[in-house]
């Protein structure tokens, strides 16, 4: 092809304005190409237990260290629930929402790169996981294990402050110092939304990988098919496990359950008691489960899976963000004579976070419909809506939407 000098200097005018674009010079003075930054947005902040009120405030000015973020939604996750229904955390008033998405709108001129060295600039799509604190004793004597921060800060679970956009259940939200995020370009937006949770269970995955019980040929049992079990669901099959029983007493959730990657599905209703549960167990494992995964917030349910691991078998609890309860296990039968090695798996830690990212692309590499996780969306003004569907436990995960 020939190219004259209009066409030339077209082409550099088309270059020159896409740099300017993508900040490299002026970061502060771009706008995002989704038009200007207004002067104020909403967010959807619970104000009491069991109401959560639209409210619009100015956006303040970011600094050199800050980062401004067109929310593009966030998932709602078991935790902002157990906010909403009782303050337990005692945050009131607070923009929840922690599995949030969006875009760079405004960057300042010391942040060049995300947590993980990939240079960032406006238009750049994030998501941002937890802030350590780096002085608690966990932090100063364990500083590998950041999940066990004894004062881990998480956007969507800080109380209002002067600066109002600090959760993701909001138009925009203010990245501040010191915080973790991560560039996700290559990602669609439900893919994105599913990070954080996926995180949880990649992590699960990481501490179970520990105990040495997992190979390509184990047979791993998965109780509980919410979005947590899910997603340990298809972290494993992703990792080319095959044998993988899922265990649920919902039909919709085994069916998706089977869509990522389950070889066999067990409606626990299906059996008059745990005993013929366990026979069934048996009857596909053969002598049990090499590893099991415990992903529901159930007591009772946590005392029985040990029943359903092999002698000399693993065991990861996962389901337990919250206090639910004691449930008793047989010291001897349970884990003494058996031999099983048990693993808790709490939150994720920051450098799960790309481990994640490779999941996630990979999980799609091999047509996991991870996407259809996201079964109901909703739009900012309707997230009481959103926490009641999600306490009904209708569909698997529910997300804010800004549309
Ligand atoms: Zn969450
Ligand atoms: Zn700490």
């Amino acid at each position: 092809m020939e190219l004259n000098h209009i066409d030339i200097e077209s082409i550099v005018k088309q270059v020159m304005s896409e740099v300017v674009g993508q900040g490299a010079t002026h970061p502060q003075a771009q706008t995002s190409n989704t038009g200007p930054v207004p002067q104020r947005a909403r967010v959807a902040m619970l104000t009491d237990t069991k109401k959560i009120e639209v409210k619009a405030f100015d956006i303040p000015s970011i600094n050199d260290d800050e980062m401004l973020i067109r929310v593009e939604g966030c998932g709602v996750c078991g935790t902002d629930v157990h906010e909403y229904k009782g303050d337990p955390f005692g945050l009131i008033p607070v923009v929840l929402g922690h599995e949030g998405t969006g875009e760079i709108v405004k960057i300042g001129k010391n942040i060049k790169q995300d947590t993980i060295g990939n240079g960032l600039g406006i238009g750049d799509k994030i998501v941002t996981s937890t802030i350590p604190c780096g002085v608690c004793d966990s932090c100063l004597t364990m500083p590998d294990k950041d999940n066990l921060c004894e004062n881990s800060g998480i956007y969507g679970l800080i109380p209002d402050d002067e600066k109002k956009f600090n959760g993701w259940f909001g138009d925009y939200l203010i990245i501040r110092k010191g915080s973790t995020f991560f560039k996700v370009n290559d990602m669609d937006l439900k893919t994105r939304l599913l990070i954080e949770p996926a995180a949880v269970a990649v992590h699960a995955v990481e501490r179970a990988k520990t105990t040495g019980l997992l190979s390509f040929n184990s047979t791993v049992l998965i109780q509980g098919c919410g979005p947590i079990g899910l997603l340990v669901m298809a972290v494993i099959r992703t990792m080319g496990v095959e044998n993988i029983i899922a265990v649920d007493g919902d039909t919709n959730r085994l069916d998706m359950a089977k869509r990522l990657g389950a070889k066999h599905t067990v409606n626990f209703r299906h059996y008059k008691d745990h005993d013929q549960l366990v026979l069934r167990i048996k009857e596909i494992t053969k002598r049990g489960a090499d590893f099991a995964f415990q992903c529901t917030g159930v007591p009772q349910a946590a005392a029985n899976i040990w029943h359903f691991v092999k002698r000399g078998g693993g065991l990861c609890e996962v389901g337990f963000f919250v206090d639910n309860g004691n449930c008793s296990i047989n010291p001897h039968q349970d884990i003494c004579n058996k031999e099983i090695t048990a693993v808790g798996s709490w939150v994720y830690k920051v450098s799960d976070y790309p481990i994640t990212l490779d999941f996630l692309r990979r999980a799609k590499g091999i047509g996991l419909p991870i996407e259809d996780l996201i079964t109901h969306e909703y739009p900012l003004d309707q997230l009481n809506e959103a926490m009641d569907t999600n306490m009904k436990q209708a569909g698997i995960k529910i997300a804010y939407v800004n549309k």
